[in-house]
């Protein structure tokens, strides 16, 4: 049944029985947030921007790496009754202010050395009342000093079910990113029906190093362990040596990563120097883990399997997972089980009112209390995606087993039509990746000369394997898969373009000269 609160409460509600347990750790400096701090600085907070001018519904954008400040932030925002717009801290001045216009912010709160791009992005969409800063920059107004704030908490009436609390941006994968309209009842509801699967709890120690702006992040890293008393370890962004140490010093016990981070926790030379004997489990989620690959990482660190999660922005965003208790019994390569209080239909790709059965391959339709709200400002593209029956269709293609669990095998756009079969880029990949001298590979649909569809490779050499070539990487591939999957044209490149998210940006291959 749907959770009828706040985000804050939802999250926040246990924090004074964890007390002075450590709700947050800066991974780079050690300082820690307990939970009765985070509990107390947020609602300061809350009191402070309601001070300061902050009413319920006003937009707040949140332009911060992940920092211990940045939940305080987040639910001092919504108890002020502020809808929440996540930015990615590299965001270009130009593409923050359209998220700016896009979602009618009226107040940004950023981190002081990304103040020049805000103001920039601020000026360039107009209808910004305040910029503040998390710590310190003159001239602006900062948290720190509002926690000195005296006014008194206030007391917003928000109705869970209507009012948005969160407006992530969805990656941008296959165009312009859309702003997702969720309420505080999807994402407290979403974190409910998940919670029974990822079992953690005071003790657990999460490391944060995906981005809380998206919304795995913000869920996983963020809401999931802090509703449950885990100490969450920030750390600002992805660099290999600061996560191995981070994971040493700080005895992480569980990671939420996606595919890229298990590439590298399987292959990089530099996995040997760290003790990560304090990891008990690693669950990966965003795009296609390779079962290969995944079962490389939990031999290489003498792991459980590694889990998988599934979700998308819009379904607040999770709908499967591989709970904990059942890592070692579920099946290599599913994306988990499907949570309660949710439906799934997998229907054929040429007659969508066609349901199939186990192990045949469709797109996946999700019905349930976590779906969005709606694309923000395009009835639309929301009306495309949700049907009149409540059906979101996600456009990605999976089939199930008998036992119900999930196997996603990509997404429908990205199927390559070669001669009439259909080849999943997510599988070429992942036999690319299993080839010694192959650091990273991306696979995209192009048109050869006589204007069909092929298999195109794009792949990242070793620095040791300077001599692999074209064919070579063609033959080692012909041997593995059927013939119409083979890779007819291959092209070296220094690294492939992600998302924040770990995703692939198939578009920006395509756009190579
Ligand atoms: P956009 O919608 O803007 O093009 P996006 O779809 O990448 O971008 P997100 O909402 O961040 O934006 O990602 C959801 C998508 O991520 C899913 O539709 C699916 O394709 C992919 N995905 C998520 N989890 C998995 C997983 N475990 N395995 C395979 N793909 C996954
Ligand atoms: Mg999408």
């Amino acid at each position: 049944s749907p959770v009828e609160l706040p985000i804050h409460d939802a999250v926040l509600g246990r924090a004074a029985e964890f007390g002075d347990q450590p709700a947050l750790i800066d991974g780079t400096d050690g300082t820690t947030l307990t939970y009765e701090q985070l509990d107390r600085f947020h609602r300061r907070l809350a009191a402070a921007l309601a001070d300061t001018g902050v009413r319920k519904g006003d937009v707040l954008a949140l332009h911060s790496p992940n920092t211990i400040a940045f939940p305080a932030a987040f639910y001092a925002a919504t108890r002020a009754g502020a809808s929440v717009t996540t930015v990615h801290p590299l965001a270009t001045p130009e593409e923050f202010a359209k998220q700016l216009r896009d979602s009618a912010a009226r107040w940004i709160v950023t981190v002081s050395p990304l103040l020049d791009s805000a103001r920039r992005a601020a000026e360039l969409a107009g209808g910004i009342r305040e910029i503040l800063v998390c710590d310190s920059a003159p001239g602006h107004r900062s948290l720190i000093d509002m926690l000195g704030s005296t006014a008194p908490e206030p007391h917003i009436d928000l109705d869970p079910a209507e009012d948005i609390a969160a407006l992530p941006y969805s990656s941008g994968t296959t165009g312009t990113p859309k702003g997702v309209m969720l309420t505080h009842r999807q994402i407290a509801t979403n974190l409910a029906q998940l919670e029974p699967a990822i079992t953690t709890g005071p003790g657990d120690r999460i490391l944060a190093v995906l981005p809380f702006f998206h919304i795995y992040g913000l869920t996983a890293l963020m809401n999931a362990p802090l509703r449950k008393g885990a100490t969450v370890v920030v750390l600002p962004r992805f660099d290999l040596e600061t996560f191995l140490a981070a994971i040493e010093t700080h005895r992480i016990t569980g990671l939420y990563v996606a595919p890229p981070i298990v590439l590298a926790l399987a292959k990089h030379p530099a996995v040997a120097r760290y003790d990560l004997s304090s990891l008990t489990y690693v669950i990966s989620a965003a795009a296609p883990l390779d079962a290969t690959l995944a079962r490389a990482c939990s031999q290489r660190l003498r792991l459980p399997p590694i889990g998988q999660a599934y979700g998308m922005t819009e379904l607040s965003p999770g709908t499967h997972v591989v709970p904990l208790d059942r890592l070692h019994d579920a099946p290599a390569g599913t994306v988990g089980r499907l949570i309660a209080g949710t439906e799934m239909r997998i229907v054929s790709l040429d007659d969508p009112d066609k349901d199939l059965g186990t192990g045949e391959s469709g797109e996946i339709l999700i019905r349930g209390p976590q779906i969005m709200k709606g694309y923000l400002g395009r009835p639309d593209a929301t009306a495309q995606l949700i049907d009149t029956d409540g059906w979101l269709h996600t456009g990605d293609v999976g089939h199930v087993d008998e036992d119900g669990w999930l196997f996603v095998v990509d997404r429908v756009k990205e199927l390559i039509k070669y001669k009439g079969f259909q080849v999943a880029p997510a599988e070429l990949e992942a036999q690319l990746l299993t080839h010694p001298g192959i650091a990273d590979a991306a696979v995209i649909g192009a048109y050869n000369e006589d204007g069909n569809e092929i298999p195109h490779a794009f792949v990242v050499r070793q620095p040791t394997a300077d001599g692999l070539d074209e064919n070579e990487i063609m033959l080692y591939v012909a041997e593995r898969v059927a013939p119409y999957k083979r890779i007819r044209q291959v092209t070296f490149i220094d690294t492939v373009p992600r998302a924040a998210s770990g995703k692939i940006l198939r578009r920006e291959l395509r756009e190579l000269p």
